[in-house]
């Protein structure tokens, strides 16, 4: 008979990995595994998956804090994984249910695919009869078994496929996109350079999320995914459609295949074939990559790391709060919240759509992949047919297109859709140089669909950007501007001047009839702080290029005991100190939404001398650059280092400018094509009803909404330049739980 765990008040939960590593499941273990001391609870982890739990032994091993330090940016699962054939089989379980109860352990957060996922619900719904079991052989005790009648269980999904129903997006795949977009973005450049195709294969055996994602977000001509196989004779149309982007002013051609594509009649599609048929066809020099493996690796992206943190917190709550008789829950994301759902329903619905492939059934298949999947795939027909696929051409309506403010990366990626999609609806596109002093300097000309090309990729503002905000007294020029040109409608791109100016230029549409055509605000700020929108164009750019900073803070920060404060751009809006922080790993974060008293600087500095008497070597604070103008970033290193007793040194790092550059992440990408394609179709509408509104387009939970402008004044907080309310600040608590290492209760 096994050593039984002592009886012990604290509940006992083990965390662990199962099927295909995934970026993104270490901060997710992390978050479990914090939340859980931060609760009270003793923490386990399970090595290797669910092999770790039939073999049992060291394969389970207690953790603490410090086992779970420095994972955040590392991708892999430091907790291993494995597929495991014993944990198939009813034995194999048993013997899982011993060693879990060797531990005292009832709780577990599972980490996998569906089959994963599927296996803890087979555990959880089997458990009183394996106990049982175990006590009618002799191997618990009665008392054993009756102190754990059922197991709680909560699931997350790591997948870079994101191909679970039930969930927006899975732990991994944007990390695995960021993989595609480099892959892409290198290759492209090299394809431009000797005007040749390229076949790219993809991850996702029955979902084309990534092949798809990644097809709109690198620019691609042509993409073959299992959920919409191309009709017969897709082959000489492809051909046709690759020849037809070369002929309007593309130097290459990248056809995106997932591994799983595959035709009408489900006879694979394989990357071989689709470079054997392009190279006959066009009889040119075709190259295949095959991104395999390389889709896994690398460090897991800001989202990843701050959206496995908030999983991982999450599904700790579940767990402890799960009834007996509950129904298991599937941890996952809708519309940027954390969202529940039962777990079997989500397997189930993710294997009918598997089920509906494989009956030929692809309405079902795309019907169920969701309404986003299904308009993304029709903005990407549009935008890479380089002839309209709508033929009706309108009287002449002429649409502009310019950027005001602060530079944010996406812009290009707005801008391109846009003239795209604007030609595929019959407009005539104008593109405006350096917002609205362009037109006033008549900086004006006419794009076509070759002009925006090779533009997804490239960081900064091919359109040109000022940061001067028109005042009352630029507005009769701009009105001039409008009318020389014949503007009949403007798609203004950019952050809060860009807000500011089309109010003001709303406010006075009587007086100016120039103004009576309609117009619509694209948030693009790396400060994510536009109200009525929850993510605007290269905030997660800028998330990145502050998570990457971070990253290398840290390393510099290993060779001597450090405390840092990192300075995040952001004005009054705290959202990318706060997320940088999350996604960094802070302990502490500075928000102006908050404020700064000297009551805290002195506990933070307090902590910081624990934190370094305990033998920790760096500390790492997040300050928005506008969190307190006495407290101000100079004046926190300063203190930290005269109350530092010698045990460290503080540093500020200002980040800047830097911030908004870069190459704009897939996110960016494909946010900036789906607001910019909205914002074409309302335009459109407004051209048709002979309207003039002014409306701003944001993000609400997930989906594009056109809300008046009128409307989005009334949810500005003017004075701080962000909404009044900001949907982010809810996780406030998961940084404070996730880094309250010194708030644990006795003995966790
Ligand atoms: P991926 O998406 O990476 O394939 P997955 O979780 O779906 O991840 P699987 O190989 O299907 O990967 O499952 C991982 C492990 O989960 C299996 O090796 C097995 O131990 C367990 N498992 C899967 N399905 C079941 C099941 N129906 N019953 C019991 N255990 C299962």
């Amino acid at each position: 008979m096994v050593e039984q765990a002592p009886s012990t008040s604290r509940r006992r939960v083990a965390v662990l990995t199962s099927g295909g590593d995934a970026q993104g499941m270490n901060p997710a273990v992390r978050g479990v595994v914090r939340t859980g001391l931060n609760r009270g609870a003793e923490m386990f982890a399970v090595y290797e998956g669910y092999q770790g739990l039939v073999d049992g032994g060291e394969a389970i091993r207690h953790v603490e804090w410090d086992d779970v330090s420095g994972v955040l940016n590392r991708g892999g699962t430091v907790i291993g994984t494995a597929r495991s054939k014993d944990f198939r089989e009813r034995d194999g379980r048993r013997t899982a249910v011993k060693h879990l109860l060797e531990h005292g352990i009832d709780r577990l957060v599972v980490i996998g695919g569906d089959g994963s996922l599927s296996g803890a619900d087979l555990l959880r719904s089997e458990w009183a009869s394996l106990v049982q079991e175990l006590a009618d052989r002799g191997e618990i005790d009665q008392d054993t078994a009756d102190r754990h009648p059922a197991l709680m269980i909560a699931g997350l999904v790591g997948s870079i496929d994101n191909d679970m129903l039930g969930t927006d997006m899975t732990i991994g795949a944007d990390s695995a996109l960021h993989r595609i977009v480099e892959a892409i973005d290198s290759i492209g450049s090299t394809a431009a350079s000797h005007q040749r195709s390229f076949v790219v294969e993809v991850m996702g055996r029955h979902c084309g999320y990534l092949a798809l994602m990644g097809a709109i977000a690198g620019g691609a001509d042509y993409v073959l995914i299992p959920e919409d196989p191309p009709l017969p004779g897709w082959e000489q149309k492809m051909c046709a459609l690759l020849a037809s982007g070369r002929e309007a002013g593309r130097r290459n051609s990248i056809v995106i295949v997932a591994e799983g594509a595959h035709d009408r009649d489900n006879n694979p599609i394989t990357s071989e074939y689709v470079l054997n048929v392009i190279r006959d066809t066009l009889n040119e020099d075709v190259r295949l990559t095959i991104l395999g493996h390389v889709q896994r690796g690398g460090d897991p992206s800001a989202y990843d790391r701050y959206t496995s943190s908030i999983l991982g917190y999450a599904a700790l709550e579940e767990v402890l709060s799960a009834k007996p008789d509950g129904v298991s829950k599937l941890i996952g994301t809708r519309g940027n919240r954390v969202s529940k759902v039962p777990l079997m329903e989500s397997v189930a619905q993710t294997r009918a759509l598997a089920d509906a492939i494989a009956a030929k059934d692809f309405n079902t298949a795309m019907a169920m992949r969701g309404n986003e999947f299904t308009e993304m795939e029709h903005i990407f027909h549009a935008i890479s047919h380089a002839l309209p696929t709508v033929t009706r051409k309108r009287k002449s309506t002429r649409l502009g297109i310019l950027n005001v403010g602060g530079l944010a990366p996406g812009m290009n990626a707005v801008a391109r859709a846009a003239v795209r999609l604007g030609l595929d609806r019959g407009h005539t596109m104008v593109g405006i140089s350096n917002s609205f002093q362009g037109l006033v300097d008549d900086e004006v000309r006419e794009l076509q669909w070759g002009d925006v090309e090779g533009w997804t990729s490239r960081g900064g503002a091919e359109l040109g950007i000022s940061r001067r905000v028109p005042t009352v007294k630029d507005l009769y020029a701009i009105g001039r501007g409008i009318e020389k040109h014949g503007l009949d409608g403007l798609l203004i791109v950019g952050g809060w001047d860009a807000f500011a100016a089309v109010s003001t230029m709303r406010a006075e549409q009587d007086r100016y009839p120039a103004f009576q055509v309609p117009m619509i605000v694209l948030p693009a700020t790396i400060d994510n702080n536009m109200p009525a929108s929850e993510q605007s164009v290269g905030a997660d750019t800028a998330l990145n290029l502050i998570v990457d900073s971070i990253d290398r803070i840290r390393q510099t920060g290993t060779a001597s005991k450090r405390v840092f404060v990192v300075e995040t751009m952001g004005g009054y809006c705290g959202y990318l100190a706060l997320m940088g922080g999350l996604s960094g790993g802070a302990v502490k974060v500075y928000l102006h939404e908050e404020g700064i008293t000297l009551k805290d600087i002195a506990a933070d500095v307090e902590n910081m001398v624990d934190a370094f008497r305990a033998g920790q070597r760096l500390f790492l604070t997040v300050r928005n650059e506008k969190a307190s103008p006495m407290y101000t970033s100079d004046f926190l290193v300063r203190v930290f280092e005269q109350e530092s007793q010698d045990l460290y040194d503080a540093r500020e790092i200002v980040l800047g400018q830097t911030q908004q550059g870069g190459s704009p992440t897939p996110i960016d990408r494909i946010l900036g094509t789906r607001l910019a394609a909205h914002s074409i179709d309302w335009l459109s509408h407004q051209v048709d009803l002979h309207k003039h509104d002014a409306a701003m387009i944001g993000m609400q939970e997930g989906t594009p909404r056109i809300r008046t402008l009128r409307r989005v004044e009334e949810m500005a907080d003017w004075e701080h330049r962000r909404p009044v309310r900001q949907w982010w600040m809810e996780l406030r608590p998961v940084i404070d739980v996730l880094a309250a290492r010194l708030a644990l209760p006795e003995n966790a």
